[in-house]
């Protein structure tokens, strides 16, 4: 896995991704409540790929997995689905926005793994990819700046009207001329 403090990290900013898209479909909730609960299960998904193979609910000392590393709980397929699901039903049941901030915050993990050596089962579970950028923990930097712009981005856009974006395309054309 890229390092807990990465996932950490990237899971709030895949939260702040859920709530703003939340918020953009148009359920926010009152007093934002469904934006902020899926601000919470994005974190939590965020780091849902790695806990979900612990078998946590064994008690005694060591960390025993109940399945290999990066197989079932870092299934690609599974999580694009549960995303794109969880998405199309927003409208119908606002309480979906808590599944679709796990999914966002699943998928932001498996984002995070892909770089490193041991790749993510994007397609199968036993045929695992690789972009083979980095050894798992180095520059988690990228990783968590690549999450945190993304996720500016889009709270950008849902919550401001893309006021920064504007702001930087302004910039741009100034610096153009
Ligand atoms: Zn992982």
């Amino acid at each position: 896995m890229a390092a807990k403090p990465a996932h950490d990290h990237t899971g709030w900013a895949a939260g702040v991704i859920a709530a703003a898209m939340v918020s953009q479909a148009g359920i926010a909730g009152p007093f934002y409540i469904w934006s902020f609960l899926a601000l919470l299960t994005g974190y939590s998904g965020g780091g849902a790929p790695d806990w979900m193979e612990l078998s946590w609910w064994r008690s005694g000392s060591g960390r025993y997995s109940w399945i290999p590393h990066r197989t079932l709980t870092h299934w690609g397929i599974a999580w694009i689905a549960l995303l794109v699901l969880s998405y199309k039903a927003l409208p119908y049941f606002h309480w979906m926005a808590l599944v679709f901030g796990f999914a966002v915050g699943g998928i932001m993990h498996l984002l995070a793994d892909w770089p490193n050596p041991l790749g993510v089962p994007w397609l199968w579970i036993s045929w695992r990819h690789s972009l083979n950028l980095w050894k798992s923990g180095r520059c988690d930097w990228i990783v968590t700046s690549a999450a945190w712009l993304a996720a500016a981005t889009v709270a950008d856009r849902a919550w401001f009207h893309s006021v920064a974006l504007h702001y930087v395309e302004g910039l741009t054309r100034v610096a153009m001329r």
